[in-house]
């Protein structure tokens, strides 16, 4: 998975905002002010290690708008870190907060190391001094700047961040909203580690579900029997692959940067994602066959292709090569402009990342909410005797011919949890995102869903600066 040092993920970003507002009455102004970062904060600091050697290690925090505060966006470990990259997925933040319409400006972190390479100790001393650096220049903190796990990070940094910002911020109300993606016992949200891939997997139902957009790619609605490749068993990755297969979708391939696994059987993801965990790699797994060369799954027949990891993997030079139906964006900026205007030629559907990986933040903005009003989300469960209220409950199907599920009657009898609440705020987000976007994409008769999400957020942003005024 190489991001070649020449491309520009912002400069991409930056095109695709100017063919959105082609199709709008934008003032061109307004459009510059839009697209720009608002601020940009690029740094430098030590880590010193035990034997007495040290490192000097590169931070980034760029918050691309402020037209709604907080600005929102993840902090990646990786070693492709550099500052058009985040500048970029700072970005696509912005628009992907406005298409499903949270209330944020967007925002993205990263340091440039490959974290497989640093301990525990060294990932928690980097962690820390990356956040001091963010609390030197503000750059953090629940009313500011609200980072969340990302490529290369996760619930564990998230719990350390706000652990430093708590110590040097003992007088800021509300300091654990902070960050999002924290775990369950430091004020995390239920659901939020699943949040991404069970998004990603709405947004494909949602997309498979219209038989007229079906029928023009010559594929049944439905996910039954979607034959699906993806790349990337990380954390995005597998809980959408665990999603899709469960609604039987089958995948049958999975890339990784260390090799694939193909199966046209269909892959269990429960025994290969142990597997991984246990050898770090899908090398010696008992079914199916190990393909060396991961990336040469991406231009193998299927329905569904899901780019699941990193930015700038379907480029000029595989586009054409591709033979999927559908792709669906996992990753942030999987697919370069040029190669979109590839596949688009081709027939492909793009569901784009702006939307299709928008569940992680939107579970955020729950968690946010949780931590800034410090109560938990959800009922208690009640101690219902179950039996006793199933006999009511099955009275009323009989009378209005309705027939709840069994999920629904534990919560109409018990309470919703907070995991029910999160479940349904995100199934909610991404269907009414999914048919908006959509909906405009034919009313204006564009071809590709991501001009169309575009249209959408630039809306909501331009009405939002525009409300604003300009100071002074
Ligand atoms: N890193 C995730 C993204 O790219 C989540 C961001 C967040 O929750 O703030 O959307």
């Amino acid at each position: 998975m190489k991001a070649k040092e020449e491309y520009s993920l912002f400069e991409d970003v930056s095109k695709v905002v100017d063919d959105a507002a082609r199709h709008m009455d934008i003032h061109p102004g307004l459009l510059e002010q839009i697209k720009q970062c608002n601020s940009i904060y690029k740094f430098s600091f030590p880590l010193k290690n035990g034997d007495g050697t040290y490192e000097v290690l590169s931070g980034y925090r760029v918050q691309h708008s402020h037209h709604k505060l907080p600005v929102k966006g993840g902090i990646r470990y990786s070693s492709f870190v550099n500052e058009e990259e985040v500048k970029g997925l700072a970005a696509l933040m912005t628009y992907k907060c406005a298409l499903v319409n949270i209330p944020y400006g967007g925002a993205k972190g990263g340091v440039r190391i490959d974290p497989n390479n640093y301990n525990v100790d060294q990932l928690e001393k980097i962690t820390r001094r990356y956040t001091a650096e963010l609390i030197k220049k503000k750059f953090i903190g629940p009313a500011i700047d609200v980072p969340a796990p990302d490529y290369g990070t996760s619930s564990r940094e998230m719990a350390w961040i706000v652990d430093t910002f708590e110590a040097f911020n003992p007088d800021v109300i509300n300091a654990k909203g902070c960050v999002t993606g924290k775990p369950l016992s430091q004020h995390g949200i239920e659901g939020r580690t699943e949040a991404t891939g069970m998004g990603v997997f709405i947004g494909i139902r949602e997309a498979v579900s219209v038989k007229e957009d079906m029928d023009a790619l010559g594929l049944k609605v439905g996910l039954k029997g979607k034959k699906i490749i993806i790349q990337g068993l990380g954390n995005v990755g597998y809980y959408t692959a665990k999603y899709l297969s469960e609604s039987g979708a089958k995948i049958i391939g999975i890339a990784e940067y260390n090799g694939g696994i193909w199966d046209e059987n269909g892959i269990d993801i429960e025994k290969i994602k142990a597997y991984q965990i246990k050898n770090k790699t899908f090398q010696g797994y008992d079914k199916g066959d190990f393909i060396e060369d991961g990336n040469s799954l991406l231009i193998r027949p299927c329905d569904i292709l899901i780019p699941a990891a990193l930015e700038n993997q379907i480029t000029a030079e595989n586009a054409h090569d591709i033979k999927a139906k559908i792709i669906g964006e996992a990753a942030n900026g999987p697919v370069t402009q040029d190669a979109n205007n590839i596949l688009l030629e081709k027939g492909i559907m793009i569901i784009p990342d702006m939307y299709l990986n928008a569940g992680g933040v939107t579970v955020s903005y729950f968690e946010w909410l949780k931590n800034l009003s410090r109560v938990s989300f959800g009922k208690l469960e009640k101690r219902y005797d179950m039996k006793k209220y199933e006999e009511l409950l099955e009275g009323i199907e009989k009378a209005t011919g309705d027939s709840f599920s069994e999920e629904q009657k534990r919560i109409i009898i018990k309470g919703a949890s907070e995991r029910d609440l999160v479940n349904s705020g995100l199934e909610e987000t991404m269907v009414t995102a999914y048919h908006h976007m959509n909906g405009v994409r034919k009313e204006k008769g564009i071809k590709d869903l991501r001009t169309a999400g575009f249209i959408v957020a630039l809306e909501r942003i331009a009405i939002s600066y525009t409300d604003m005024g300009i100071f002074p």
